[in-house]
């Protein structure tokens, strides 16, 4: 049994994805081929926003959005402690201050009213991330964002596909912001990423910083970096996006099936009403949860913990933040375990996973 069967997918699709690849190879496009401007146009008009901008990685994505909007030293921005590195890494790498809120218990996404009560006249902007595919409280907190002046970025590295009120992540904000790792809902093979903007002056900047702040070719009027999304990813991910629809209704079913025959003892994700996850996790959380993984690795089922240490744990971050605040993100980090999920597990896989999980808890009450 795979965590995410990458394998499976590959064998699924073989032959429109080799034709594409081979594409790439034969036109030796492979920067800035024309499989990148028609990923960016197709995802855009997916997502529901004017326009997209492909970038090298999620984390460069979030990066380029911040540097548009020219934050740096003396500015803060608030976002979650209980996500991956990047989100707050961006934020500090241009010498701003992330200013880490909890979150709330049931989703794991950010508190929009601790969000309110942590704005301060140095903040800039709010970044909340839309974990495990499920959507932030992006009404809320949108209309907080208008109501201080605010700027807001969707970190939806994981919920690409996911919707908020029937309409789509990354663009719900100023900004939204996705990763195409392989691991994430829509990934590529190796890294990548893109910002969704309905700013067309936004989408000018956001093409010159990736490309080192050039105008004109070997005309630089800013810092920039080298942020382009490969010709070859781009081709991947437009056969992917093919099937990307029918990949998300299989997650639901496969969710599905695990919250309806999850042992007592388990408790299963929450996703509120108005919001579809793309389930790019399946996290549960258990009280002995080390005891109950190390179990399930015993039998042979992968799972995985996402995450273990929560942002305002981080050494890197240990000089600027107590780390004795935000005990939702820091209990939640002890009991997370993420079981295996994609479009192709089984019901016999999931039955396996159920009863490992099962035997693993009454082990380990
Ligand atoms: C994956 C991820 C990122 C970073 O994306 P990369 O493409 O790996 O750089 C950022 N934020 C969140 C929430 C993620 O899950």
């Amino acid at each position: 049994m795979r965590f995410i069967d990458l394998q499976t997918q590959y064998e699924t699709y073989k032959g429109e994805m080799d034709k594409a690849i081979a594409e790439v190879l034969t036109s030796c496009q492979f920067v800035n081929g024309p499989q990148v401007a028609k990923l960016e146009a197709t995802l855009a008009d997916y997502v529901g926003v004017s326009d997209a901008v492909g970038f090298s990685s999620g984390t460069d994505s979030l990066l380029a959005v911040l540097m548009a909007w020219s934050i740096g030293p003396g500015d803060e921005v608030i976002t979650s402690p209980f996500t991956f590195f990047s989100t707050a890494e961006v934020i500090a790498f241009l010498g701003a201050k992330p200013v880490f809120v909890d979150v709330r218990d049931d989703t794991l996404n950010i508190d929009p009213a601790q969000v309110e009560a942590a704005i301060t006249p140095k903040t800039r902007a709010i970044m909340p991330v839309s974990i495990f595919g499920q959507c932030a409280d992006m009404t809320a907190l949108t209309a907080m964002a208008r109501k201080h002046g605010l700027l807001c970025l969707e970190d939806g590295c994981q919920s690409f596909g996911g919707t908020h009120h029937g309409r789509r992540s990354c663009g719900l904000s100023d900004a939204g912001a996705t990763s195409f790792f392989p691991a994430k809902s829509l990934g590529c093979y190796g890294d990548g990423g893109m910002v969704f903007i309905n700013d067309k002056d936004l989408g000018v900047l956001l093409r010159s910083i990736r490309e080192h702040g050039q105008k004109v070719r070997y005309h630089h009027t800013r810092l920039g970096m080298n942020g382009r999304l490969d010709t070859l990813q781009a081709a991947v991910l437009l056969t992917k996006f093919a099937h990307f629809e029918e990949e998300i209704a299989k997650r639901q079913t496969v969710a599905r099936y695990y919250l309806d025959n999850l042992p007592a003892g388990v408790r299963g994700p929450t996703v509120l009403p108005e919001n579809r996850s793309v389930f790019s996790q399946f996290t549960v959380r258990i009280s002995q949860r080390d005891q109950v993984q190390a179990a399930l690795g015993q039998v042979g089922i992968p799972t995985a913990i996402h995450y273990p240490i929560p942002l305002h744990h981080q050494p890197a971050f240990a000089d600027r933040i107590d780390p004795s605040t935000l005990p939702v993100a820091t209990r939640a980090a002890q009991e997370v375990l993420s079981l295996p999920m994609h479009p192709f597990l089984t019901v016999a896989q999931q039955d396996r996973v159920l009863e490992g999980l099962r035997q693993a808890v009454t082990q380990h009450p």
